[in-house]
């Protein structure tokens, strides 16, 4: 079976995986999604006996349907390999009654190493199946997470190129450091003297900007994006979702058939939208519980049917979830309103110009399978602590906010299906407000790095690579520039200027 994708904005023809990797957003717009759904085709205890890049093989051939088995396995192989600090990849471990899905075990310690390590090479190999001759570049602009996983990704990728721009003074010192020391022939890091948002505008104008299109092209270069709403990102994310369920299987915590429920914290709606895609490919799940911090627009959405991302923004301890704009919910509101791109088109111009949207009582019924939560940061906290006092693992306060959402969840609903928790950092990323978290007193006084010690000896854990490397690892990069020069440093580093 062959699996095209077309855009959720508008009924131009479907295209090719590739392409839709290639291209990232359709040019309506839209965001690309399958024309239809494959199934598992297998019994999941078939597939229980799978290791991961097996199991990564099954699920995303039925979805890059245009990719030969021997490009994908290389891909999968160039991914998922010793930039992983355990074989399991993604390992599910139990811990006070529920399984926690450790997807933070990637070169930079977060979630988005699962399908930042594989995007790169789904890219270039994309590239040549369309006959693309140019270096692929990559241009992120991140608040600190998203572009260094892309870097780790894409560094020393053959054919491809990485710029990423971030706030000057407005990262956290780790990721600041994480970043200024990337490694790679062909990463490049730029501070800006601006805010997240002048980076985005400058670069998304970059993006748009043909005169710079052809004088790149003309040097062999074409830009390209990495951000999560490419399919690209979105397909190895269902990979784990089935894995875990099969992880149970394969310990005897549950039977075939039984179902699960997975709860997410969510920011742009990427990781739990591919939750919802493995259910669709048959994976037995009840609730899929997508978990707010308290810009909890998400929370609203799924309570009242209306989207609304008129509000204020609220700095939290869970920054890779301060979003109002969850760009993938794009991909559910379209399933809900039938696969219809006209209706989808106007709510989304509805967002975009009046910052909101409600959906019809028809479509909220079609969103049954969701349930959305958040927690304040003190519940957060409160959650962190209690299972570290309870059980001696420590979370992160991105997971704990799935954590403490799932645990309010279970209480007033006495469901009690087994349920897997995405884990999406590690505790040692966020360490300051998770030592704050589980031993507020020993916070004071401390340099990152030293509570990063404190983290060690409270976890009994051993500080990931990830972190060690930062700690004495050359300063790379350290152009800073205004964000009117954005487009000229691009330029410098190609080596287009003319
Ligand atoms: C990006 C991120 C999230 C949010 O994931 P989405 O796919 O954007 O919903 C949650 N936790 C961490 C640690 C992240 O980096």
């Amino acid at each position: 079976m062959s699996i095209l994708y077309k855009s959720t904005r508008s009924d131009a023809p479907a295209v090719t995986a590739s392409r839709a990797i290639l291209t990232g957003l359709s040019p309506d717009g839209g965001l690309y999604v399958p024309t239809e759904f494959p199934k598992l085709g297998r019994p999941l205890s078939e597939l229980a006996s799978m290791n991961y890049r097996e199991l990564a093989y099954e699920i995303m051939s039925k979805f890059f349907t245009d990719f030969t088995e021997e490009e994908l396995r290389t891909c999968i192989a160039n991914a998922y390999d010793s930039k992983f600090d355990t074989e399991k990849i993604a390992p599910l471990v139990k811990k006070d009654g529920v399984y926690y899905l450790e997807l933070y075990h990637g070169a930079t310690i977060a979630f988005k190493d699962m399908a930042l390590s594989i995007l790169p090479h789904l890219m270039v190999t994309s590239a040549r199946k369309n006959g693309v001759t140019n270096d692929i570049v990559i241009l992120t602009a991140t608040s600190g997470d998203t572009g260094k996983a892309a870097m780790a990704g894409f560094a020393d990728v053959p054919g491809t190129k990485i710029i990423v721009f971030y706030p000057h003074g407005g990262v956290s010192n780790i990721q600041r450091l994480q970043m200024a020391t990337q490694r790679g022939e062909n990463t490049y890091v730029v501070a800006i003297n601006g805010n997240f948002d002048d980076a985005q505008t400058a670069v998304k104008k970059m993006f748009n900007d043909k005169e710079m299109a052809e004088e790149l092209s003309a040097k062999g270069y074409q830009f390209s994006s990495a951000n999560s709403i490419n399919i690209g990102r979105l397909v190895p994310q269902i990979v784990y979702y089935v894995y875990a369920y099969c992880q149970l299987l394969a310990s005897c915590e549950i039977r075939e058939g039984d179902e699960i429920n997975i709860t997410v914290p969510t920011g742009n709606f990427g990781n739990i939208l591919a939750a919802y895609y493995a259910k669709e490919m048959g994976l037995p799940v009840r609730k899929l519980i997508c978990a707010s911090n308290e810009n909890k627009v998400l929370y609203d959405f799924f309570m009242t049917g209306e989207y609304d991302r008129k509000r204020e923004f609220i700095l939290t301890s869970s920054p890779s979830m301060d979003i109002l704009i969850s760009s993938n919910l794009e991909r559910l509101v379209y399933k809900a309103c039938g696969c219809d791109p006209e209706k989808n088109l106007a709510f989304m111009k509805n967002l975009s110009e009046t910052g909101k949207y409600e959906i019809t009582p028809d479509m909220r019924e079609q969103l049954a399978d969701f349930r959305g939560g958040f927690a304040s940061e003190a519940e957060n906290f409160a959650g962190i602590r209690e299972l570290f006092e309870k059980t001696g693992y420590i979370i992160d306060t991105h997971t704990g906010i799935a954590n403490a959402v799932y645990r309010a969840y279970a209480a007033e609903t006495g469901d009690t299906t087994p349920t897997v928790i995405a884990s999406t950092a590690s505790p040692y990323k966020f360490a300051v407000s998770v030592v704050g978290a589980i031993a507020p007193d020993k916070v004071e006084g401390r340099t990152d790095f030293e509570l990063i010690d404190v983290l060690s000896e409270l976890g009994h854990t051993k500080e990931p690579a990830a972190i060690t490397d930062i700690r004495t690892a050359p300063i790379r990069h350290k152009s800073v520039v205004d964000p009117e020069n954005m487009p000229d440093e691009v330029r410098r580093i190609l080596g287009v200027l003319s």
